[in-house]
């Protein structure tokens, strides 16, 4: 973005694929109308809402478990589900291999954050599954090889957290547990993914990813992992699947506040988008901005233009950390050490990927 036009109201440069600059402004920013989104329409958060009441009547305990990944998102679903709904939630984390220190300090803090908040045990399911992480491992090796048109970070991480669900989604089900809380915030994942909640269809097919089926690598010690109700015995009950935080307000910056003035994480250090809980991401970005194969422009622009246009997120502060980027990347200075780590656990050649090949 050095030296680039950016929108005069949001971050997007000029650049970006259907901007559509007219008079300084994008095109997103133009017909944008507040209050019109996709995310936190009344009828949604009415069925949001009824969705905690139900549970509750169920008199299971947990009555939702809460998907934790470290950020401030989920911490903050956590304790606004206990505080204002009165839920009584177990909380799960999978361990892909690559989570990183951040988030392996940060999750259990926020246990222990809301257990001393809240004075109650609450349940803390960590995933660390050799063999998962191995699929993990084979997973992030060939999707880096093999990436969508739609570029790594939306190529990975679709498959990656939906994983997550899935297996969150298991643990519900043996346990008779009635809700599935994902601590997405808006446009995370994008509106096609994920509007509010997964559809009956979704959860009634299997989620193997079809390209799996066919390749040679993967078994099914892998595949065994993803979901598909065929494995649970006939007229078994399926928990409901919903992002919480797609249908109740939601406000990056009070989020954050809410967060630290609770104390459910120790640092607001996440939320740069390069070092989040997850060390596949600087590789991501880099190949997305960078590589042969990618999208030409950082990924996770669009999704905070958008919070910056719904003004729940700081124009200046992320104009900034995309400048910073920006810069970094193209005076060769983003790629580290821990990135070149990375790539080695996953298997992958950082200068073949660069290149294409
Ligand atoms: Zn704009």
């Amino acid at each position: 973005m050095e030296g680039k036009e950016v929108c005069s109201n949001c971050i997007l440069p000029a650049d970006f694929p259907g901007a559509d600059f007219e008079g300084g402004k994008c095109k997103l920013c133009r017909d944008y109308v507040k209050g019109q989104g996709p995310y936190g329409q009344e009828d949604m958060k009415e069925r949001c809402e009824s969705y905690f009441e139900e549970a509750r009547a169920t008199g299971a305990d947990p009555n939702v478990i809460i998907g934790i990944s470290g950020g401030k998102d989920s911490a903050w679903l956590a304790n606004h589900l206990i505080e204002k709904y009165g839920m009584s939630p177990a909380l799960a984390s999978i361990d892909t291999g690559f989570l990183s220190p951040l988030a392996h300090s940060n999750i259990p803090f926020t246990v222990d954050a809301l257990e001393k908040r809240h004075g109650r045990k609450i349940e803390h399911i960590f995933i660390r599954d050799p063999g998962l992480q191995e699929t993990y491992r084979k997973v992030y090796c060939y999707l880096f090889k093999n990436p969508g048109e739609e570029g790594y970070v939306h190529t990975i991480c679709y498959i990656c957290a939906p994983l997550m669900e899935d297996i969150t989604m298991d643990i519900a089900t043996r346990r008779g547990i009635p809700l599935v809380a994902m601590g997405y915030s808006p446009h995370q994942p994008d509106v096609e993914k994920l509007l509010f909640e997964m559809p009956e269809e979704e959860i009634n097919s299997s989620h193997v990813p079809p390209w799996m089926t066919k390749k040679n690598e993967f078994g099914p010690e892998d595949m065994e992992w993803f979901w598909d109700p065929k494995k649970y015995e006939k007229g078994t009950k399926f928990p409901r699947v919903f992002a919480p935080l797609h249908a109740l307000p939601y406000d990056q910056e009070k989020v954050k506040r809410g967060c630290v003035e609770k104390g459910l994480i120790p640092t607001m250090e996440d939320t740069d988008p390069r070092d989040t809980n997850c060390l596949l991401n600087r590789l991501m970005i880099y190949f997305d901005v960078m590589g042969k194969r990618g999208i030409g422009f950082n990924p996770y622009i669009e999704q905070f233009a958008w919070e910056v246009r719904e003004g729940t997120a700081s124009k200046k502060y992320w104009l900034d950390v995309f400048s910073e980027m920006d810069f970094a990347l193209k005076m060769g200075k983003f790629k580290d050490k821990e990135m070149v780590k990375v790539s080695k656990k996953i298997g992958i050649d950082i200068k073949k990927l660069k290149e294409g090949v």
